[in-house]
């Protein structure tokens, strides 16, 4: 008997392992089966011009209906679906949280690569090899591994959770993002926070986004009159054109000065880049040589920041750079705002006057993560059409320790990185899907005009010493106290003496003399 009693003991205790092997294999997963589902994803071909969306949307279905997302395609162009996912929050009332990322990726030169783009290799570094590891397919999956993470952990979100996975955002977006972001669906979501693509990092610290260069598409043009190609004389129209090409290279070269000393971020400047020369006349075997032509025209690549000052620009372009005097005239073949709909610059806060901007601060810092001072995109992504409607969006792909790769050969991501991303992504849609407090004064704020400035000398001083930021502080420190002293005056002055009182009596006599 007392074997019997020993081995069902022991039998007992064998289940018990068993059991408890098999509730953490549930809660944590075998690495190697997150990273072969980001191999499956990558080896869609989504290559514009090109991309198979439905190849790619079916498979994110299958992985929205594996964590019971639901789900929703919406077509606003015929064959350019976007999926719209949704993990509903305990409060539909408060504004919810956009998980963007875009399906389609650059064409890329398959002979330039070491591996096939979309083979997504795994070599035994643990780099992963495709087009879309970095832009951006890691972070598609990232979102939704780490919301099955959370969900294996019994996390339930108060915000609703949107995740939207966008077309066309390699080509401008125009039939993905801008349309969604105009659309009624898009409206009923009450979106409070987008996060959208950032850059890999070749630090130890993420790169993160509160803003984008808009694109100036230049094109001037110079005329003048043409003549024989021996002769010397003034206002020839390529003469005229290389005076312009002179000034705008000297512009140029100052802006990357700035960059170059440090004292600016290569997104603060207004980058100018010449994109094509077209003069000369056309002859069978080349060009005309003797002959110098009647029109000349450049065209150039101007990236402007939402800080920069747009009139200034214009401007500068108009009188300087293309002038009626010297025959020129110029068109914009695309000319984004650096404003939003409200006339304000199209920018997110990353101050404290954004709380969504502290959350994700103090959840890439919870998940071990470090984040770099945030800048200004150099070029463009989708979350434009959403700050242009005033929303607050963050560009952000947690790639640290890793080549700046997208659109280029043999794009990369380790697949240690892209593991560490999943736990910062659950940190912070933990953070975001959680956060009640926002809501009412954040509109509060919206609804009334505010300059920004604070009254008390000790609430500037703290966020001063935060930001680094000391600009106009000698005005917010001695403001009060000036104040104050020139309220005590006044109010001394005019108000009337008491007599019955001999000490008080006695210091009006001497706040009297303010009188005299
Ligand atoms: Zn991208």
């Amino acid at each position: 008997m007392e074997i019997n009693n020993s081995l069902l003991l022991l039998l007992l205790h064998l289940c018990f392992a068993l059991i408890l092997t098999n509730t953490a294999s549930s809660t944590k997963e075998d690495p190697s089966v997150i990273i072969s589902r980001f191999q499956q994803y990558l080896q869609i071909n989504t290559s514009q011009p090109t991309p198979d969306y439905n190849k790619a949307i079916q498979f994110l279905i299958s992985q929205a209906k594996s964590l019971s997302l639901d789900h929703q395609t919406i077509e606003f162009v015929k064959n350019k679906p976007l999926l719209l996912l949704k993990w509903q929050g305990s409060d539909p009332t408060l504004p919810s949280i956009l998980l963007y990322s875009h399906t389609d990726v650059v064409p890329s030169e398959q002979d330039k690569w070491t591996y096939h783009p979309f083979s997504a290799h795994l070599d035994s570094a643990g780099k992963i090899y495709a087009r879309g590891s970095q832009d951006m397919k890691c972070v598609s999956m990232q979102y939704l591994e780490a919301i099955r993470k959370l969900k294996a952990t019994g996390f339930q979100p108060v915000r609703s959770v949107y995740l939207s996975f966008a077309p066309d955002e390699e080509i401008g977006g125009h039939d993905g993002a801008e349309k969604f972001a105009d659309s009624d669906v898009f409206k009923s979501l009450n979106v409070g926070i987008i996060l959208d693509e950032g850059l890999a990092s070749p630090s130890e610290e993420y790169s993160a986004f509160y803003a984008e260069r808009s694109p100036w598409w230049l094109v001037i043009k110079a005329k003048g009159a043409p003549g024989h190609g021996a002769k010397l004389y003034d206002n020839s129209a390529m003469e005229n054109l290389l005076k312009s090409i002179e000034i705008v290279r000297r512009f140029r070269a100052s802006q990357f000065d700035m960059v170059k000393t440090g004292l600016k971020a290569e997104g603060e400047v207004i980058s100018v880049n010449m994109a094509f020369l077209k003069a000369g006349t056309p002859s069978p075997t080349g060009f005309v040589m003797n002959l110098q032509p009647s029109e000349a025209e450049a065209g150039f690549d101007v990236r402007v920041p939402p800080t920069a000052n747009a009139e200034a620009l214009e401007r500068r372009i108009a009188e300087e750079w293309a002038p009626v005097s010297r025959n020129m005239t110029f068109e914009f073949k695309q000319k984004a705002s650096i404003h939003d709909k409200f006339g304000k610059p199209i920018l997110t806060a990353t101050d404290s006057s954004n709380p969504w901007w502290s959350l994700l601060e103090e959840a890439v810092k919870n998940a071990n993560g470090k984040l770099g001072k945030p800048s200004i995109f150099p070029a463009s992504i989708d979350a434009r059409y959403f700050r242009e409607r005033g929303l607050p969006a963050i560009g952000f792909s947690p790639m640290a320790n890793t080549p700046i790769l997208l659109h280029d050969h043999n794009e990369f991501l380790n697949q240690a990185e892209y593991l560490k991303g999943i736990n910062i992504y659950e940190s912070i849609i933990k953070a975001y899907a959680s956060y009640v407090q926002h809501t009412k004064d954040e509109s509060s704020r919206d609804e009334l005009p505010s300059n920004g400035a604070s009254m008390n000398p000790v609430r500037t001083l703290g966020p001063a010493i935060a930001a680094n930021n000391f600009k106009a502080i000698w005005v917010y420190l001695t403001a009060p106290i000036l104040g104050a002293l020139c309220g005590a005056g006044t109010f001394s002055a005019v108000k009337p003496p008491e007599e019955d009182n001999a000490t008080t009596h006695e210091k009006h006599s001497t706040a009297g003399s303010f009188r005299r």
